[in-house]
Order: C-alpha cells, then sequence, then structure tokens
C-alpha cells in the first residue's frame, strides 16, 4: 500500500546533529543544531524554570483539556510580554494570542488561517530563511517567493535590495519578517530601516507575519521587539509567532504562541475563532506542562525579573564568544575581513564559509557546521573557541 512513497530525506540540521553524535573524536564540536549551550556546553535548565517546575509537577494531578486556544492566563502573559506592559494596554481589546506548540505550531496555525482567507496571496520569505518557512507554508498550498535579504559581499543585510522587492510586492501579500536574531545569517535591521518597512507596508497594504524565536538574544527582550512595536504603533494589522523553545529553554515542551493585532476587537473576535478553527482541525488543544512553567515565571515579579537576567547572561555569553572568535581568527590571519561576527547578532552567524570548507571542518577537525557556512555561537565555549578559530582560519586563508 504504502510501496509508492519516496524517502523523506529529513532536515539537513537535524541529520547533521545525528553525525555529530555519531562523533568519535573526543574533542568535537558542535556549531550546527540550533540550540543555546551553556559555557560547559549543556542545554541549560534555567533557574526560574527550576523553581517552578517541582510544584507545578507536585500539583498537576489529572490534565484536563485546555480550551482549544490554551490558557488565557498565558495568552495574556505573553501578549503582555511581546507587546510591552504599556502598548498592550493600549490594543488588548483588538489583541488576540493563542497559545501554540512552540514558535512552528504559531506558524502552522497562522499559515492555515490564512490559505482560507487570503488563498490567492502569494507568501515572502528572507533569501535565505529558516527552512521551515518555506516548507510550512508550501505544505499548505502556498506559493513561497522570496524577498533579498542577506549581501554574501557584506555579510550583511542587503536593505536597498529588500526595500525594492517590498516595494514591488502586490497588495495584500503575506511577508515573513525576522524582527531579530535572523535565523540563519544572524544580520538584523537597523531601527530605522524597520521605520522605512514599516512605511512600505503601510503603503502596499502587505500583511507582515512576523516570526520571533530569539526575543532578548540580540539586544534585550524590549529592544528586540523594536519591528513588531514599530508596526503595531503605526496602526498595522499584523500576525506574530513567538517561540519560548530558546529564551526558556524549553525546546521539548513546545511552548508558543500566534498574536494577532486587528482593526478592532470585532475583527479580533472573529480572527481568534479562525485561529481555534485551524487549531481544531490540526491537534485540537495544546498541551499543559511547558505553557503552565512560562505562566508562572512571567507572572511572578521576582521569577520574571531572575529570568529577564538569565536571557540577558544568555545573550552576553554568546556576545563573548563572537568577540573571542573574531579576535582569534584576526590574531591568526590579520587580514581576514571577519567583523561581521561582531556585527551580526543572536544565535547564528553566516559564516561565508563554504560547503568544501564546511566539510573541511568537520574531516580534518572535527568541527560540525551547518553546509549553508551557519555557525550556531552558542556552541562556542571557553575550551573550544581557540581551536575553532585555528581550524576557521586554516581553512579561510
Ligand atoms: N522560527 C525561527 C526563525 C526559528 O529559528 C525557529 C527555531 N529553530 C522557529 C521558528 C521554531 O521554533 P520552535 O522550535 O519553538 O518550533
Amino acid at each position: 500500500m504504502f510501496s509508492h512513497l519516496p524517502l523523506y530525506a529529513g532536515d539537513p540540521i537535524l541529520s547533521l546533529q545525528q553525525a555529530y553524535l555519531a562523533e568519535t573524536r573526543a574533542d568535537k564540536v558542535n556549531l550546527g543544531i540550533g540550540a543555546y549551550q551553556d559555557a560547559n556546553g549543556a542545554i541549560p535548565t534555567l533557574r526560574s524554570v527550576a523553581a517552578v517546575r517541582p510544584q507545578i509537577a507536585a500539583d498537576l494531578g489529572a490534565t484536563p483539556y485546555l480550551p482549544i486556544a490554551g490558557s488565557k492566563t498565558y495568552r495574556d502573559a505573553v501578549t503582555e510580554l511581546v507587546l510591552g506592559t504599556e502598548r498592550y494596554g493600549k490594543v488588548a481589546e483588538r489583541a488576540v494570542a493563542i497559545q501554540s506548540l512552540g514558535g512552528s505550531g504559531a506558524l502552522k496555525v497562522g499559515c492555515d488561517m490564512l490559505k482560507r482567507h487570503f488563498p490567492d496571496s502569494e507568501v515572502f520569505i528572507s533569501a535565505p530563511s529558516w527552512p521551515n518557512h518555506q516548507a510550512i507554508f508550501e505544505t499548505a498550498g502556498f506559493k513561497v517567493g522570496s524577498y533579498r535579504y542577506f549581501d554574501a559581499a557584506t555579510n550583511g543585510v542587503d536593505f536597498d535590495g529588500m526595500l525594492a522587492d517590498l516595494e514591488q510586492m502586490p497588495a495584500r501579500s503575506i511577508v515573513i519578517l525576522h524582527p531579530a536574531c535572523h535565523n540563519p545569517t544572524g544580520a538584523d535591521l537597523t531601527r530605522a530601516q524597520w521605520d522605512a518597512v514599516v512605511t512600505v507596508v503601510a503603503e502596499r497594504g502587505l500583511l507582515p507575519f512576523l516570526d520571533m524565536a530569539y526575543q532578548g538574544f540580540a539586544e534585550g527582550i524590549d529592544a528586540d521587539a523594536y519591528a513588531v512595536h514599530a508596526m503595531v504603533d503605526a496602526g498595522i494589522v499584523l500576525l506574530l509567532s513567538v517561540s519560548f523553545s530558546k529564551t526558556f529553554s524549553l525546546y521539548g515542551e513546545r511552548v508558543g504562541a500566534l498574536l494577532a493585532v486587528c482593526d478592532d476587537a470585532d475583527v479580533a473576535r472573529r480572527v481568534l475563532s479562525q485561529m481555534e478553527m485551524s487549531i481544531r482541525a490540526n491537534y485540537s488543544s495544546p498541551p499543559t506542562f511547558g505553557g503552565r512553567i512560562v505562566t508562572s515565571v512571567l507572572t511572578d515579579a521576582a521569577l520574571r525579573k531572575d529570568w529577564k537576567n538569565e536571557v540577558e547572561e544568555m545573550r552576553s555569553r554568546m556576545l563573548q564568544m563572537r568577540e573571542r572568535l573574531h579576535a582569534g581568527m584576526k590574531a591568526r590571519v590579520p587580514s581576514l575581513d571577519v567583523d561581521y561576527l561582531l556585527t551580526q547578532r543572536g544565535m547564528f552567524s553566516y559564516t561565508g564559509l563554504n560547503p568544501a570548507q564546511v566539510e573541511r571542518l568537520r574531516a580534518e577537525h572535527a568541527i560540525y557546521a551547518v553546509g549553508s557556512g551557519r555557525i550556531c555561537v552558542a556552541g562556542l565555549r571557553d575550551e573550544n573557541v581557540d581551536r575553532v578559530a585555528d581550524a576557521f582560519a586554516q581553512v579561510m586563508d
């Protein structure tokens, strides 16, 4: 019956992780997988999470279904977090949110809702983007195009190209945007550039779908939501997917949210109902545990403060590692222009390493990076950063 099915090749980054795990050289380095690792190379349990988790587990008891949209306390806490308290107060009646299965689940729920009501719109993603953007929207039947984004010559954003492409898009096109910590390149827009994007989005009547999976890893929790805030303040209707996988280190619990800021309360109510319709037809309702953890942390002033400190600790450790890698490479080959390591932000950097160089890193140095040249800077730590700088300098020189 299934003999006509082709083999799914799998996700290249997850396959790379399997290859890394099978690697036997003791000094192996994992710069592939998109997970934050601490100074010991471990995926951390955050203090704030550890502070609430045992009690939640002890009190859990039976777990009846949550409402289709998830826990109301969670949804409100997340909306307040991402919009900022004051702005949330202003738009609360026209902002809606559902509790999703991570950021991927939020994208899927939003995508299915859009497919029903914007069937003829094209979806545009950055070139390059997180590969699942294309996969999720194409699977739902959307045509997925791209807008210019990464400039390999500067290892930064081709902003003129991006803006020119946005200006050509038909009204009601769906534009996927990364508010901060662009995956895979680490190249972000400045505030002035976001302001220009806001103007074009408004003028052309585009529908922005912002995907925020790393809030706080670039400049800070509030600063990283600048694009979201600027659009809301400009009165733009938008969708926003949020992931807490990285910022709470709760990858396997699948915690996220999908938000919409709409024209008015009546539209917002209908949008929420359409999100619920998508959820019902996909997985019916979200899981309980991860959402409880995030709610407990966000709604307790002291824990919320500590969590923000922890996000800041993760951010500054990655920044330090960027500086160490940059300095190490410059010390070894002064002519190398690797300043982009310092301007790119968040967990990832596009290094400009080509597939052959990435393969040399693996074969000769047991250093695992993605074939595109993307590295996860959170895989760097005191014990390996000099060795990585050495190896990079060797293969790039
Ligand atoms: N969007 C982007 C840009 C991401 O990088 C990721 C995580 N790799 C996600 C969404 C999905 O996050 P989650 O693991 O919570 O589904």
